[in-house]
């Protein structure tokens, strides 16, 4: 194999490593090993393990690779993923690169390959997952694989807001059908924007909360009528990125966010187990995404009256998702 070095130091181990990740759009550092290991064997003549690729060779890689991409308006981002790793690697934690268009909004970017009733149900969806079930009661930023079905049909709502707004092709958004709502959702997590739990409620990816940061923030923190801002999308105190998963501060007015994984080390570092905005006891129990849902009373005896966790199916998550955040506001209500 030739390899044609640019005069700044580009090369096919570059070129070669940017195609590999341009086909996956994300990769964590233990599935870079293995791409950087047989791009650095081809290269050097010699065999090269995956376990002696570094993060600093990842790193480098992708510093080559963003200044190829950037005249596109494309940049390799990382982020920490905000649940732990299964594994147990690295302390539980793992960051992800994800292929992030700086420049446009997440339906300008699906148009090319949705249509514009499909990215129509797509901001249904992210208006769930951002507003409806992410309220001043329960922050869980999720929906389950039913209510996203029930989103395929417009409202009446829908229907004034985007008559009265602008769309692509003139005239309203149609409902999708039950089988179409589902294909766009299958589409969504096989292209890397969604990510469902093994409970099955579906957020976010981490490339899609970097990719989306700007417009998210935009979109859905506002001023509402009596112009008091809303913040719906709300940050990490300890790293600053937006937190869809973690606790959240037992004062409801408080802004206190933490990932579970940026936690320990804050309060390590603290000595203190306070929340870092009003400066409370952090309580622990109060949580952010879908344990929000799955650590009420309510869910957990939906479960057990389903007898079999593995048949818990989505109506029934969804329902007692749904009493569990209105319970929740009941109690919690009374004791205010
Ligand atoms: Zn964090
Ligand atoms: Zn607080």
């Amino acid at each position: 194999m030739s390899n044609d070095v640019d005069e700044d130091g580009y090369n096919d181990s570059n070129r070669a490593f940017l195609q590999a990740f341009l086909a996956r759009s994300t990769m964590t550092f233990e599935e870079a090993k293995p791409v950087l290991a047989a791009i650095f064997s081809t290269h050097e003549r010699r065999p090269v393990l995956p376990e002696d690729v570094t993060q600093a060779d990842l790193s480098s890689y992708i510093a080559a690779a963003n200044t190829a991409i950037s005249p596109f308006d494309l940049e390799i981002r990382s982020t920490l993923h905000q649940l732990p790793d299964d594994n147990g690697t690295n302390g539980g934690s793992h960051r992800v690169y994800a292929l992030v268009n700086t420049t446009s909004d997440p339906l300008t970017q699906l148009a090319t390959t949705y249509t514009a009733d499909e990215i129509a149900f797509v901001k249904r969806i992210l208006d769930a997952i951002f507003d409806t079930y992410n309220t001043r009661r329960s922050e869980a930023m999720v929906v389950t694989g039913m209510q996203a079905v029930q989103l395929a049909k417009v409202s009446s709502a829908d229907r004034r807001e985007s008559a009265a707004t602008q769309q692509p092709q003139g005239g309203a958004a149609q409902s999708l059908t039950m089988q179409q709502a589902e294909s766009v959702m299958k589409r969504l997590l096989d292209e890397g924007w969604l990510e469902k739990s093994r409970k099955g409620f579906y957020s976010l990816s981490p490339r899609a909360l970097m990719e989306l940061r700007g417009w998210l923030v935009a979109t859905y923190n506002e001023e509402d009528d009596e112009g008091r801002r809303v913040n719906k999308i709300k940050f990490c105190a300890a790293c600053k990125d937006i937190i869809t998963a973690g606790q959240r501060c037992a004062n409801r007015d408080c802004l206190g966010r933490l990932h579970d994984i940026c936690m320990r080390n804050f309060f390590r570092m603290q000595q203190a187990e306070k929340c870092p905005v009003c400066k409370a006891d952090w309580p622990h129990n109060k949580f952010v995404g879908e344990r929000a849902i799955t650590t009420t009373e309510q869910y957990q005896q939906g479960k057990r009256r389903s007898g079999n966790t593995q048949r818990v199916s989505n109506a029934t998550a969804s329902a007692s998702a749904i009493e569990g955040d209105e319970q929740e506001e009941d109690a919690e209500g009374e004791a205010d």
